[in-house]
């Protein structure tokens, strides 16, 4: 293995995997968006998939906060909105789990 001689990209012993550009075939990080090299769009399945898994945490984050206001708001003397803001919160916070589920399978 040689460790970029070449002045490439210089990896700290992290085990991030190298592809080769289809175009130049030069040694590229699979987590480019790009090969440096040459311009070519790299087609990273993984980023794509961890962009949609951000989508579902925040909701799933956002839905779990919406849940500790409501909780809050209720126990602060409004129940009703307390109880409204929860379930909506209950809400948003599942579709974040079952989206999530969804597309990690
Ligand atoms: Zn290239």
């Amino acid at each position: 293995m040689d460790k970029a001689a070449h002045g490439g990209v210089q990896q700290k012993g992290k085990a991030m995997g190298l592809t080769n550009c289809p175009a130049c075939k030069k040694q590229v990080s699979d987590q480019a968006a790009a090969c440096p090299g040459c311009g070519h769009p790299m087609a990273s399945r993984t980023q794509t998939i961890e962009q949609t898994g951000l989508g579902w945490k925040l909701a799933d984050a956002g839905g779990g906060i919406g849940v500790i206001l409501g909780l809050l708001v209720a126990i602060g003397g409004h129940g009703v909105l307390g109880v409204w803001m929860m379930v909506l919160g209950l809400l948003v916070w599942l579709a974040g789990r079952v989206g999530g589920w969804l597309y990690h399978g």
